[in-house]
C-alpha cells in the first residue's frame, strides 16, 4: 500500500514545470562566454605551439559537453606525443610555458589522479585546468554532447540535478560523493530507461564514429541529428522527470546488485563485472559503469558515510517533491 501511494507522485506535480524551466534557463550560460572560452583556448594553443608544435589542445568537461553552466571553470586536455618526458615533466614544462605570459596563478600540480596545470586568464577571467593525454576524456565528453542533441529534457534535467547536488553538497568527489560526469551518466541512463524510451542506446546502434584510445576501441552512433524525435513518444513533462529520477534512486534501485550502464542502456549485476567485493579502496556501493573505460566505477569514489548521506539526500529529495508545499525552494535548500 505504501509503495502504491509512494509510486505515482503528486497530482500536481506538473505545477513545477514552471519553475523548473525557468531554473534550467537561469543555468544556461550565455554566448558571450563561449567566445571567452575560444579566445582563452586560442591564446594557449599559441603558447603551447612554440615548444611543442604538433600538440593539440581540446576542451573537455563541462565546458563542451553541453552541460556547463554558467561561470564554470574550463578544462582543457593537451595531446602531445612526447617519448623522451613523462607526464609530471611535461606537465612542469608546460607550467613554464603558461608562466611567461600574462596568466596568473599558474600552478603544477604533478600528484593529483590527474595531474594538471592550474591557471586563471585575468583578460577573460576564466580558470582553466590543463591535463595531458587525457583522451579518453575527450571521447566522453562527446558522447555526452552528443546525448544531449538528442532530446532537450536530457539537458534540463541534468542541469537541474546538477544544480540540487551542487546546492545540497553532495558533488563533492573527495568528500566521497558523486562528479558531475557521474550525475549526467546517472540522467542518460535514466532516459534510456524510461518506456517508451526517451533516450537510445548510441554504443548498441551501428558504429558511425570510432577511435582507439590508450587501446580502447571507443564506437557509438553519432548521427544525433537523425535521432531528434527519438523520444517523441514519451510525453512526459521535465517535472515528472526529475521526480522519477530521485525516486528510483531513492526507493527503487538495487544497491547491492545493481550496476548502471550507458553502454548498455540496461541494469548490469554486479556479478557480470566482478564488482561484488571490496578490492583496494572501490568499495562498488553504488556502480556506474563508465561508457568506455569498462573496468571504472564511477561509483568508486562513495565509501560507508558518504553512501547514506547520497541515499538520504536522494530520499529528501523525492519526499520534497511528494509531499513538500514548496519544493522548488526546499529542493535546493543549502544544506
Ligand atoms: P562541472 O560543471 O562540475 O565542472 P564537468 O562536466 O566538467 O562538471 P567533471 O566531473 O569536472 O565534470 O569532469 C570533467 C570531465 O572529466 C568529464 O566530462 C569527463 O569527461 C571527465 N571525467 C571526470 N571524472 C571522470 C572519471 N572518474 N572517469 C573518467 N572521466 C572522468
Ligand atoms: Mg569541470
Amino acid at each position: 500500500r505504501m509503495y502504491k501511494r509512494l509510486m505515482t507522485c503528486r497530482g500536481d506535480i506538473n505545477s513545477l514545470n514552471v519553475p523548473f524551466l525557468a531554473l534550467y534557463e537561469s543555468l544556461i550560460p550565455p554566448e558571450e562566454e563561449k567566445a571567452k572560452q575560444k579566445q582563452l583556448l586560442t591564446l594557449l594553443e599559441k603558447l603551447v605551439s612554440k615548444e611543442w608544435p604538433k600538440a593539440q589542445l581540446y576542451l573537455y568537461g563541462s565546458c563542451a559537453n553541453s552541460f556547463g553552466v554558467c561561470k564554470s571553470d574550463i578544462d582543457v586536455c593537451l595531446a602531445i606525443e612526447e617519448t623522451a618526458m613523462d607526464k609530471s615533466e611535461i606537465i612542469l614544462k608546460l607550467a613554464d610555458i603558461l608562466k611567461s605570459d600574462n596568466l596568473q596563478n599558474v600552478q603544477a600540480l604533478t600528484r593529483a589522479r590527474v595531474p594538471i596545470v592550474k591557471l586563471m586568464d585575468p583578460v577573460t577571467e576564466i580558470s582553466c585546468d590543463i591535463c595531458v593525454n587525457n583522451l579518453l576524456a575527450v571521447v566522453n565528453t562527446k558522447l555526452l554532447r552528443d546525448y544531449a542533441q538528442v532530446d532537450a529534457r536530457l539537458r534540463q534535467l541534468a542541469f537541474i540535478i546538477k544544480h540540487w547536488a551542487k546546492s545540497r553538497g553532495v558533488n563533492e568527489t573527495y568528500q566521497g560523493t558523486l562528479s558531475s560526469y557521474a550525475y549526467v551518466l546517472m540522467c542518460i541512463h535514466f532516459l534510456q530507461m524510461r518506456r517508451p524510451a526517451i533516450l537510445p542506446c548510441l554504443q548498441e546502434m551501428e558504429t558511425t564514429y570510432s577511435v582507439t584510445v590508450d587501446d580502447i576501441k571507443c564506437g557509438y552512433f553519432d548521427e544525433v541529428e537523425k535521432l531528434r524525435d527519438f523520444g517523441r513518444h514519451n510525453k512526459e513533462t521535465i517535472a515528472q522527470l526529475v521526480w522519477g529520477f530521485f525516486f528510483y534512486w531513492a526507493y527503487c534501485h538495487d544497491y547491492a546488485d545493481s550496476v548502471i550502464s550507458v553502454r548498455t542502456g540496461n541494469i548490469i549485476s554486479k556479478r557480470e563485472k566482478d564488482w561484488t567485493r571490496r578490492i583496494g579502496n572501490d568499495r562498488h556501493l553504488i556502480c556506474i559503469e563508465d561508457p568506455f573505460e569498462l573496468s571504472h566505477d564511477l561509483g568508486r569514489v562513495v565509501d560507508k558515510s558518504s553512501i547514506k548521506v547520497l541515499r538520504e539526500e536522494f530520499e529528501r529529495a523525492a519526499d520534497i517533491l511528494q509531499y513538500d508545499s514548496n519544493p522548488c525552494v526546499k529542493l535546493f535548500e543549502p544544506y
